[in-house]
């Protein structure tokens, strides 16, 4: 296998519509080439397209490792059991393996919500923490956990999956089949689901008016919030409540000073949506004085570059001065 520079790793984002790769600093954090591709349909053909794009990243044959992170759940030793957003990809694929052998070098495989986890706890707001907990509120709610600065991820791949914890016991639906979990209150789908199941039962109908024929987005919660419509005040209330006792509970569990917040819900409703969170009565654990919730830096390009510096972490390449 090829050696490589320590001071040089590829990051990579697997994304449904595209693949976007960067040539990455470990020591610093600091991305420069960046070369980009749509994302073709099936793990075949996902696998040709991750090998051409890596391979057009300046620098790439000096790496000293890649690190992919991909839409799906990632099993220890870089399986990818599936990519719900990815046609044609429900089985598992043993991709680090693969590319491993075709590229030459070490690859490393994590769930792009765990990269950008990393990122914002190398680069971001968790900047300075042993522990943090992530979570991204957008359509659906992802997360990721930090643990005497490694990412934890577990044989299965579902450390993290805070999305899923249960808050209501036999409420919402879940897009994944179960019942009253984190997601279907505080997830835009589960937010659009209720909405929509209200508007029909005579409710008011302010957020799907705003939808017009489309999805109801971060920004029409915004617009209705802003004007007062007391459904939206309700859901986002609900939601709230849902992220307060999951991430109270979770701080506790942990004993982490800080949560990081970010998706898109979070970045449209802003601060006065974290302290909804910080000041609601269903606030889990031991409350929230024992730990401050904090936005999400958005960095850029922040998946690929987490993925590389956590390869840069497996591989023991140069990561701290
Ligand atoms: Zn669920």
């Amino acid at each position: 296998m090829a050696e490589g520079r320590p001071d040089l790793v590829v990051g990579v984002d697997l994304g449904g519509t595209k693949i976007l790769a960067r040539a990455v600093e470990p020591k610093t954090g600091t991305a420069n080439d960046r070369v980009k591709m749509k994302t073709p349909a099936g793990p075949a053909a996902v696998l040709d397209a991750l090998v051409t794009t890596i391979t057009q990243v300046d620098g790439w044959s000096d790496a000293a490792a890649v690190g992919i992170g991909v839409p799906g759940l990632v099993q220890r030793g870089g399986i990818v059991a599936r990519c719900p957003n990815i046609e044609g990809w429900d089985h598992p694929v043993p991709v680090a393996d693969e590319l491993t052998e075709r590229l030459g070098r070490p690859v490393i495989v994590a769930n792009d919500v765990n990269c950008g986890v990393v990122a914002e706890h190398r680069l971001g707001s968790g900047r300075g923490f042993t522990s943090l907990l992530a979570v991204f509120v957008g359509t659906g709610v992802g997360g990721g956990v930090i643990v005497n600065d490694h990412l934890a991820e577990g044989d299965r791949g579902m450390v993290g999956e805070i999305g899923h914890l249960t808050v209501e016991p036999g409420g919402r639906p879940c897009g994944c089949g179960g019942r009253g979990h984190l997601e279907s209150y505080a997830g835009r789908a589960g937010i659009e689901g209720e909405a929509r199941r209200r508007a029909e039962a005579g409710g008011p109908e302010l957020l799907v008016e705003l939808a017009g024929g489309g999805p109801i987005k971060s920004r029409h919660l915004a617009t209705a919030l802003a004007k007062g419509d007391p459904t939206t005040l309700e859901l986002l209330a609900e939601a709230a409540d849902a992220l307060a006792l999951t991430i109270g509970n979770v701080a506790t569990l942990l004993d982490l000073p800080r949560v990081v917040l970010g998706g898109g819900v979070v970045d449209k409703l802003g601060d006065p949506f974290l302290d909804e969170i910080r000041q609601s009565r269903r606030f889990g654990g031991f409350g929230p004085d024992i730990v401050e919730l904090v936005s999400a830096e958005r960095l850029d390009d922040a998946g690929a570059i987490g993925a590389a510096l956590l390869a840069a972490e497996r591989v023991g390449a140069l990561v701290e001065a």
